[in-house]
């Protein structure tokens, strides 16, 4: 279905943020004959070095939003901690998907869980800690808990775990006394995740569910099918993800982290207003990947399932690897060639200058007939990169 409002190839697309995903974003609308401008502050942004206008201005500049306003047909975002405010101005003049509302819940912990429990969508047991009085409420059942910031966290940052009342008052004290969330501590058994996708057309489209690996509270690996998550738990997650983009009015690519405890039940983490590492195995491995989803309903364009052709498995690559365990701190490049030699094995990099221990600097994913030899070949990637 397309209508008076279909933004069609030949128009620019506007991006708000230079990173990974915007990179991503602006190759999928490149491939289907968009132009493409980013808004980043950063001259060397990795979605700002592949576009084909390059606005390097601060999130809030006016006169950056107007002269990305002035590029673009329709606009959307990279990253959740884009200021709403910005795309409240966006979207006055101009079609933003996802919406500026949509993405002020993503960005609030607080408010994600509130609509967690509105949309019937169970998750961890959490009180909201904004005041000495609230500290002092807290029951019993969320020790030992994990608290969060309610804003800006990501990769593990702005995150303690308390065992005891001490430990989350000297806890809550180092994060500055900033609205947070305590949740409790929740015995995982594996996290998955699932990326939805929902048009203004209340078309609801989704891709395989997906069983993450994290290490040091940053996502390490992903495997698509998920090896260890039932039919009946992996209908749940696609179930609660299709009702929480339907509750947000969600007109945009969204993803929902799950955490499935050890007596088997689905838990809803976080959502993220837009693609999600999780779903990068999706350009090598689905015949839509995520990013073409993004455009898709950024453009009005229509939405069709998604069909994975082969099993996948991503591995991030992390910026650790450009300095492996006995060398100086020089650099060193990755053995790209050797890895490159191993079939159906697909590389990402994301054109960043620098590398730095846990900076994201690419990720690879391999594709096979089985997910078995996935598997086996994501071994040997691994191997050779240490
Ligand atoms: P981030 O925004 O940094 O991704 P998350 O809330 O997803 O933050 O937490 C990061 C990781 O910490 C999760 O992927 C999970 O491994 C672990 N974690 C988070 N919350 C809990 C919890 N309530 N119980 C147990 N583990 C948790
Ligand atoms: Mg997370």
């Amino acid at each position: 279905m397309t209508n008076a409002k279909t933004v069609l190839p030949g128009a620019t697309l506007g991006v708000m943020g230079g990173g990974q995903l915007g990179r991503m974003f602006v190759h999928a609308a490149q491939a289907m004959g968009y132009f493409t401008a980013v808004l980043d502050p950063d001259p060397a942004s990795p979605a700002g070095l592949v576009a084909h206008y390059h606005v390097d201005t601060g999130y809030l500049d006016e006169q950056g939003l107007a002269q990305l306003m002035q590029r673009s047909a329709a606009i959307t975002t990279e990253f959740e901690n884009v200021p709403a405010a910005a795309l409240v101005t966006l979207g006055a003049h101009r079609p933003v998907a996802p919406g500026a509302e949509a993405v002020a819940v993503c960005q609030d912990r607080a408010e994600e869980k509130a609509l967690f429990v509105r949309a019937g969508v169970p998750c961890a047991p959490h009180a909201r800690i904004e005041t000495e009085a609230e500290l002092a409420a807290v029951p019993d059942s969320l020790l030992p808990g994990i608290l969060k910031t309610a804003r800006l966290g990501y990769d593990g940052k702005g995150q303690v775990r308390v065992a005891d009342r001490a430990a989350l008052a000297a806890a809550w004290g180092q994060l500055k006394q900033v609205p947070c969330v305590l949740e409790a501590m929740l015995p995982l058994a594996l996290e998955i995740s699932v990326v939805v996708a929902r048009s203004a057309f209340d078309e609801v489209v989704q891709l395989p569910v997906q069983q993450n690996l994290h290490r040091d509270g940053i996502l390490a690996v992903t495997q698509v099918p998920a090896p260890d998550a039932s039919p009946a738990l992996q209908q749940q997650a696609s179930d609660c993800a299709a009702a929480l983009a339907r509750a947000l009015g969600y007109v945009g690519v969204l993803c929902v982290e799950f955490f499935v405890l050890q007596d088997g039940r689905l838990v809803a983490n976080e959502m993220a207003p837009r693609p999600h590492n999780s779903g990068h195995w999706s350009i090598d491995g689905s015949d839509v990947s995520q990013f073409e989803l993004q455009v898709r309903t950024l453009t009005g364009l229509p939405l069709v399932a998604p069909r994975q052709h082969s099993p996948s498995v991503m591995l991030n690559l992390l910026g650790d690897l450009w300095f492996p365990q006995g060398a100086s701190a020089a650099e060193v490049t990755p053995p790209w060639a050797k890895v490159l030699a191993l079939p159906g094995v697909h590389l990402h990099l994301y054109g960043k200058a620098s590398a730095r221990p846990g900076r994201k600097m690419g990720h690879l994913t391999v594709t096979a007939a089985s997910a078995a030899e996935a598997r086996d070949v994501a071994l040997q990637a691994a191997a050779l990169l240490g």
